[in-house]
Protein backbone atom coordinates (compact mmCIF):
# COMPACT_ATOMS: atom_id res chain seq x y z
CA UNK A 1 0.00 0.00 0.00
CA UNK A 2 1.34 3.62 -0.28
CA UNK A 3 1.82 6.20 2.49
CA UNK A 4 2.06 9.87 2.88
CA UNK A 5 5.35 10.21 5.34
CA UNK A 6 7.06 13.01 6.78
CA UNK A 7 10.32 11.74 6.81
CA UNK A 8 11.94 14.40 8.48
CA UNK A 9 10.84 18.45 8.25
CA UNK A 10 10.57 19.73 4.51
CA UNK A 11 10.91 16.30 3.14
CA UNK A 12 7.75 14.37 2.33
CA UNK A 13 6.92 11.25 0.44
CA UNK A 14 4.56 9.30 -1.00
CA UNK A 15 6.18 5.29 0.44
CA UNK A 16 5.47 2.00 -0.41
CA UNK A 17 4.22 0.12 3.10
CA UNK A 18 2.88 -3.72 4.00
CA UNK A 19 -0.80 -2.95 5.09
CA UNK A 20 -0.38 -3.04 8.37
CA UNK A 21 -0.90 -6.04 11.03
CA UNK A 22 -3.49 -5.91 13.58
CA UNK A 23 -1.38 -6.35 17.02
CA UNK A 24 -3.27 -5.96 20.21
CA UNK A 25 -6.95 -8.06 19.58
CA UNK A 26 -8.63 -4.25 19.77
CA UNK A 27 -7.45 -3.16 16.93
CA UNK A 28 -9.44 -2.69 13.77
CA UNK A 29 -8.17 -2.67 10.14
CA UNK A 30 -9.46 -0.11 8.47
CA UNK A 31 -9.67 0.98 4.55
CA UNK A 32 -9.35 4.69 4.56
CA UNK A 33 -11.79 6.17 2.07
CA UNK A 34 -10.93 10.11 2.80
CA UNK A 35 -9.23 12.34 4.29
CA UNK A 36 -9.08 15.68 5.29
CA UNK A 37 -5.99 17.97 5.52
CA UNK A 38 -5.12 20.43 8.52
CA UNK A 39 -3.01 22.67 9.04
CA UNK A 40 -1.30 21.08 11.96
CA UNK A 41 -0.34 18.56 9.00
CA UNK A 42 1.04 21.56 7.21
CA UNK A 43 2.71 22.49 10.35
CA UNK A 44 4.28 18.63 10.96
CA UNK A 45 5.74 19.10 7.28
CA UNK A 46 7.37 22.73 7.89
CA UNK A 47 8.56 21.43 10.93
CA UNK A 48 6.97 24.08 13.13
CA UNK A 49 4.79 21.81 14.77
CA UNK A 50 5.92 21.53 18.46
CA UNK A 51 4.87 18.41 19.24
CA UNK A 52 5.28 15.88 15.88
CA UNK A 53 7.89 13.33 16.13
CA UNK A 54 9.41 11.86 13.18
CA UNK A 55 9.33 9.97 10.62
CA UNK A 56 5.69 10.58 10.79
CA UNK A 57 2.88 9.11 8.50
CA UNK A 58 0.45 11.97 8.68
CA UNK A 59 -3.22 12.61 8.72
CA UNK A 60 -5.40 12.69 11.32
CA UNK A 61 -9.02 13.41 9.66
CA UNK A 62 -10.11 10.18 8.10
CA UNK A 63 -12.87 7.87 7.46
CA UNK A 64 -12.81 4.63 6.34
CA UNK A 65 -14.43 0.85 6.09
CA UNK A 66 -13.70 -1.50 8.59
CA UNK A 67 -11.86 -4.60 6.91
CA UNK A 68 -10.23 -7.00 9.68
CA UNK A 69 -11.20 -6.85 13.28
CA UNK A 70 -8.86 -8.14 16.77
CA UNK A 71 -10.57 -11.02 18.21
CA UNK A 72 -11.89 -8.76 21.30
CA UNK A 73 -14.01 -6.49 19.19
CA UNK A 74 -17.74 -6.90 19.82
CA UNK A 75 -18.77 -3.29 18.60
CA UNK A 76 -17.54 -2.91 15.21
CA UNK A 77 -18.34 -5.40 12.52
CA UNK A 78 -16.22 -5.26 9.47
CA UNK A 79 -17.91 -3.73 6.43
CA UNK A 80 -19.20 -0.65 9.24
CA UNK A 81 -18.24 2.66 8.32
CA UNK A 82 -16.33 4.90 10.50
CA UNK A 83 -14.52 7.94 11.60
CA UNK A 84 -11.33 8.05 14.23
CA UNK A 85 -11.13 10.52 17.12
CA UNK A 86 -7.19 11.39 16.55
CA UNK A 87 -6.78 11.84 20.40
CA UNK A 88 -5.66 8.53 22.79
CA UNK A 89 -5.42 9.18 26.50
CA UNK A 90 -4.65 7.16 28.80
CA UNK A 91 -7.40 6.77 30.96
CA UNK A 92 -5.17 6.50 33.99
CA UNK A 93 -3.64 9.72 34.67
CA UNK A 94 -4.76 12.42 36.68
CA UNK A 95 -6.08 15.12 34.48
CA UNK A 96 -8.26 11.82 32.41
CA UNK A 97 -9.50 10.93 36.38
CA UNK A 98 -10.65 14.51 35.95
CA UNK A 99 -12.32 14.09 32.76
CA UNK A 100 -10.37 16.12 30.28
CA UNK A 101 -9.07 13.68 28.71
CA UNK A 102 -8.14 15.71 25.57
CA UNK A 103 -5.50 17.03 27.61
CA UNK A 104 -4.00 13.79 29.32
CA UNK A 105 -0.76 13.72 30.86
CA UNK A 106 0.47 10.71 28.41
CA UNK A 107 -1.74 12.19 25.17
CA UNK A 108 -0.74 10.79 21.91
CA UNK A 109 -2.59 12.42 18.73
CA UNK A 110 -3.07 10.00 15.45
CA UNK A 111 -0.92 11.31 13.15
CA UNK A 112 1.27 13.44 15.59
CA UNK A 113 3.19 11.27 17.76
CA UNK A 114 1.92 8.00 15.94
CA UNK A 115 0.85 6.93 12.38
CA UNK A 116 -1.98 8.49 10.78
CA UNK A 117 -4.10 8.02 7.83
CA UNK A 118 -2.82 9.21 5.01
CA UNK A 119 -2.48 6.23 3.58
CA UNK A 120 -4.33 3.56 2.23
CA UNK A 121 -4.95 1.23 5.27
CA UNK A 122 -4.35 1.86 8.70
CA UNK A 123 -5.10 0.03 12.22
CA UNK A 124 -6.29 2.26 15.22
CA UNK A 125 -7.87 1.25 18.66
CA UNK A 126 -11.65 0.28 18.91
CA UNK A 127 -12.15 3.18 21.36
CA UNK A 128 -11.04 5.43 18.98
CA UNK A 129 -13.56 4.80 16.23
CA UNK A 130 -17.14 6.22 15.62
CA UNK A 131 -19.34 4.26 13.52
CA UNK A 132 -20.78 6.25 10.70
CA UNK A 133 -24.29 5.75 8.86
CA UNK A 134 -23.33 4.38 5.73
CA UNK A 135 -25.07 6.66 4.29
CA UNK A 136 -23.07 10.14 5.55
CA UNK A 137 -20.51 10.85 2.34
CA UNK A 138 -16.91 9.11 3.30
CA UNK A 139 -15.53 13.04 2.37
CA UNK A 140 -18.22 14.08 5.40
CA UNK A 141 -17.16 11.67 7.73
CA UNK A 142 -13.58 12.55 7.86
CA UNK A 143 -14.07 16.25 8.57
CA UNK A 144 -16.08 15.07 11.87
CA UNK A 145 -13.04 15.91 13.29
CA UNK A 146 -12.28 19.80 13.02
CA UNK A 147 -15.99 20.35 14.09
CA UNK A 148 -15.35 18.61 17.16
CA UNK A 149 -12.62 21.17 17.57
CA UNK A 150 -15.12 23.77 16.98
CA UNK A 151 -17.59 21.95 19.59
CA UNK A 152 -15.11 21.85 22.04
CA UNK A 153 -14.05 25.57 21.12
CA UNK A 154 -18.01 26.37 22.13
CA UNK A 155 -17.88 24.03 24.99
CA UNK A 156 -14.73 25.74 26.49
CA UNK A 157 -16.61 29.00 25.77
CA UNK A 158 -19.89 28.05 27.24
CA UNK A 159 -21.71 29.09 24.31
CA UNK A 160 -25.36 29.23 24.68
CA UNK A 161 -28.56 30.67 23.27
CA UNK A 162 -28.76 34.36 22.83
CA UNK A 163 -25.32 35.12 23.37
CA UNK A 164 -23.07 37.47 21.41
CA UNK A 165 -19.93 35.77 20.37
CA UNK A 166 -16.91 37.58 18.64
CA UNK A 167 -14.71 34.90 16.87
CA UNK A 168 -11.20 36.85 15.97
CA UNK A 169 -10.01 35.65 12.07
CA UNK A 170 -12.79 34.22 9.52
CA UNK A 171 -10.57 31.11 7.85
CA UNK A 172 -11.90 27.79 7.97
CA UNK A 173 -11.35 26.78 11.43
CA UNK A 174 -13.01 30.28 12.36
CA UNK A 175 -16.18 29.25 9.99
CA UNK A 176 -16.45 25.75 11.54
CA UNK A 177 -16.75 27.39 14.82
CA UNK A 178 -19.30 29.94 13.33
CA UNK A 179 -21.59 26.92 11.69
CA UNK A 180 -21.77 25.34 15.32
CA UNK A 181 -22.31 28.87 17.34
CA UNK A 182 -24.86 29.63 14.79
CA UNK A 183 -26.45 26.11 15.19
CA UNK A 184 -26.19 26.57 18.73
CA UNK A 185 -28.42 30.02 18.68
CA UNK A 186 -26.01 32.75 19.66
CA UNK A 187 -24.87 35.99 17.34
CA UNK A 188 -21.50 36.33 15.41
CA UNK A 189 -19.05 38.77 15.31
CA UNK A 190 -16.50 37.77 13.01
CA UNK A 191 -12.99 39.94 12.24
CA UNK A 192 -10.12 39.40 9.41
CA UNK A 193 -8.01 41.56 7.53
CA UNK A 194 -8.84 40.06 4.47
CA UNK A 195 -12.11 41.61 2.70
CA UNK A 196 -12.50 38.26 0.70
CA UNK A 197 -12.74 36.23 3.84
CA UNK A 198 -15.09 38.37 5.66
CA UNK A 199 -17.40 38.30 2.65
CA UNK A 200 -17.11 34.46 2.69
CA UNK A 201 -18.11 34.93 6.83
CA UNK A 202 -21.28 36.81 5.70
CA UNK A 203 -22.45 33.84 3.32
CA UNK A 204 -21.92 31.04 6.59
CA UNK A 205 -24.12 33.66 8.64
CA UNK A 206 -22.29 35.77 10.41
CA UNK A 207 -24.27 38.39 11.57
CA UNK A 208 -21.43 41.34 12.16
CA UNK A 209 -18.17 42.09 9.58
CA UNK A 210 -15.14 43.87 11.10
CA UNK A 211 -12.15 44.41 8.83
CA UNK A 212 -9.40 45.00 12.07
CA UNK A 213 -7.22 47.00 8.88
CA UNK A 214 -9.88 49.56 8.72
CA UNK A 215 -12.05 49.37 11.97
CA UNK A 216 -11.50 49.28 15.67
CA UNK A 217 -12.41 45.98 16.59
CA UNK A 218 -12.45 46.62 20.46
CA UNK A 219 -15.09 49.88 20.01
CA UNK A 220 -17.07 47.91 17.23
CA UNK A 221 -17.89 45.29 19.38
CA UNK A 222 -18.76 47.68 22.32
CA UNK A 223 -21.02 49.65 19.78
CA UNK A 224 -22.95 46.32 18.69
CA UNK A 225 -23.78 45.60 21.89
CA UNK A 226 -24.58 48.67 23.39
CA UNK A 227 -21.52 49.00 25.20
CA UNK A 228 -21.76 45.67 27.47
CA UNK A 229 -19.05 43.73 25.12
CA UNK A 230 -19.39 40.10 23.91
CA UNK A 231 -20.22 37.17 26.05
CA UNK A 232 -17.74 34.89 24.52
CA UNK A 233 -14.83 35.54 22.38
CA UNK A 234 -12.68 32.72 20.42
CA UNK A 235 -9.52 33.74 18.88
CA UNK A 236 -9.52 31.99 16.20
CA UNK A 237 -6.77 33.82 14.00
CA UNK A 238 -4.12 32.99 16.95
CA UNK A 239 -1.77 36.33 16.28
CA UNK A 240 -1.34 37.16 19.24
CA UNK A 241 -3.31 40.74 19.01
CA UNK A 242 -6.29 39.21 18.38
CA UNK A 243 -5.87 37.78 21.87
CA UNK A 244 -5.29 41.07 22.98
CA UNK A 245 -8.92 42.64 20.75
CA UNK A 246 -10.26 39.03 22.61
CA UNK A 247 -9.51 39.75 26.40
CA UNK A 248 -10.64 43.78 25.46
CA UNK A 249 -14.04 43.09 23.71
CA UNK A 250 -15.94 40.41 26.32
CA UNK A 251 -18.05 41.85 28.88
CA UNK A 252 -17.21 41.39 32.60
CA UNK A 253 -17.65 37.75 33.30
CA UNK A 254 -17.00 36.88 29.53
CA UNK A 255 -15.32 34.02 28.78
CA UNK A 256 -12.13 33.95 26.14
CA UNK A 257 -11.02 30.85 24.68
CA UNK A 258 -8.08 30.56 22.98
CA UNK A 259 -6.33 28.46 20.10
CA UNK A 260 -3.11 29.32 19.54
CA UNK A 261 0.10 27.10 20.45
CA UNK A 262 2.77 29.85 19.92
CA UNK A 263 5.28 31.19 22.40
CA UNK A 264 4.60 34.67 21.89
CA UNK A 265 4.10 36.57 24.60
CA UNK A 266 0.59 39.16 24.20
CA UNK A 267 -0.34 41.76 26.51
CA UNK A 268 -3.21 41.89 28.78
CA UNK A 269 -2.66 43.46 31.90
CA UNK A 270 -4.03 41.59 34.90
CA UNK A 271 -6.32 44.04 35.84
CA UNK A 272 -8.38 43.29 32.67
CA UNK A 273 -8.63 39.85 33.92
CA UNK A 274 -9.06 40.81 37.49
CA UNK A 275 -11.32 43.62 37.33
CA UNK A 276 -14.25 41.84 35.37
CA UNK A 277 -13.41 38.00 36.08
CA UNK A 278 -12.54 37.33 33.03
CA UNK A 279 -12.03 33.11 32.11
CA UNK A 280 -9.24 32.93 29.32
CA UNK A 281 -9.18 29.24 28.46
CA UNK A 282 -7.59 27.25 26.24
CA UNK A 283 -9.36 24.72 23.98
CA UNK A 284 -7.44 21.71 22.42
CA UNK A 285 -8.44 19.14 19.83
CA UNK A 286 -11.81 17.47 21.72
CA UNK A 287 -12.88 16.00 24.69
CA UNK A 288 -15.63 13.09 23.19
CA UNK A 289 -17.03 15.66 20.69
CA UNK A 290 -17.56 12.91 17.80
CA UNK A 291 -21.12 11.34 18.86
CA UNK A 292 -22.39 14.94 19.38
CA UNK A 293 -20.54 16.00 15.73
CA UNK A 294 -21.93 12.61 13.98
CA UNK A 295 -25.41 13.46 15.13
CA UNK A 296 -25.27 17.28 13.85
CA UNK A 297 -24.46 15.63 10.88
CA UNK A 298 -26.68 12.86 10.36
CA UNK A 299 -29.93 15.18 11.22
CA UNK A 300 -27.97 17.62 8.73
CA UNK A 301 -27.95 20.31 11.41
CA UNK A 302 -24.66 21.13 10.34
CA UNK A 303 -24.00 20.76 6.49
CA UNK A 304 -19.69 20.11 6.52
CA UNK A 305 -20.16 20.14 2.21
CA UNK A 306 -19.71 23.73 2.51
CA UNK A 307 -16.54 24.05 3.59
CA UNK A 308 -14.85 21.72 1.37
CA UNK A 309 -13.07 23.81 -1.63
CA UNK A 310 -11.19 20.94 -3.17
CA UNK A 311 -10.68 17.37 -3.55
CA UNK A 312 -7.56 15.63 -4.51
CA UNK A 313 -5.99 12.39 -4.89
CA UNK A 314 -4.07 11.75 -1.63
CA UNK A 315 -0.76 11.13 -3.61
CA UNK A 316 -1.13 14.66 -4.40
CA UNK A 317 -1.22 15.79 -1.17
CA UNK A 318 1.53 18.42 -1.67
CA UNK A 319 -0.67 20.14 -4.12
CA UNK A 320 -3.12 20.13 -1.43
CA UNK A 321 -0.98 21.83 1.44
CA UNK A 322 0.13 24.78 -1.59
CA UNK A 323 -3.61 25.49 -2.08
CA UNK A 324 -3.86 25.83 1.59
CA UNK A 325 -0.76 27.99 2.06
CA UNK A 326 -1.02 30.01 -1.40
CA UNK A 327 -4.52 30.40 -1.75
CA UNK A 328 -6.06 30.63 1.50
CA UNK A 329 -8.67 33.34 0.29
CA UNK A 330 -10.71 30.28 -1.54
CA UNK A 331 -9.07 27.44 -0.21
CA UNK A 332 -10.83 25.73 3.05
CA UNK A 333 -10.65 22.54 3.55
CA UNK A 334 -9.28 20.10 0.83
CA UNK A 335 -10.10 16.77 0.65
CA UNK A 336 -7.70 13.58 -0.19
CA UNK A 337 -9.46 10.92 -2.07
CA UNK A 338 -8.05 7.17 -2.18
CA UNK A 339 -10.00 5.58 -5.46
MN1 LIG B 1 -7.70 18.78 12.31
Amino acid sequence: MKAVKVLEPGNIQIIEEPIPEIIGDTDLLIKVKAAGICGSDIGIYDGTSSVATYPRIIGHEFSGEVVRIGSAISGVQVGDHIATDPVIACGACRVCQKKRSNVCMNLQVIGVHRDGGFREYVTVPEKSVYKVSPSLPWEHAAIIEPYTVAAQVAARGEVQEGDVVLILGSGQIAITILQVVKLLGATCIMTDVVEERLKRAKEFGADLLINSTKEDVVAKVKEFTSGIGADVAIDAACAGITLEQAALSVRPAGIVVTMGFADRQVRISEGTITKNELDIRGSRLNNNMFPKVIEWFETGKINPERIITHKLHFTKVLEGFDKVKKEPETTMKVILTFE
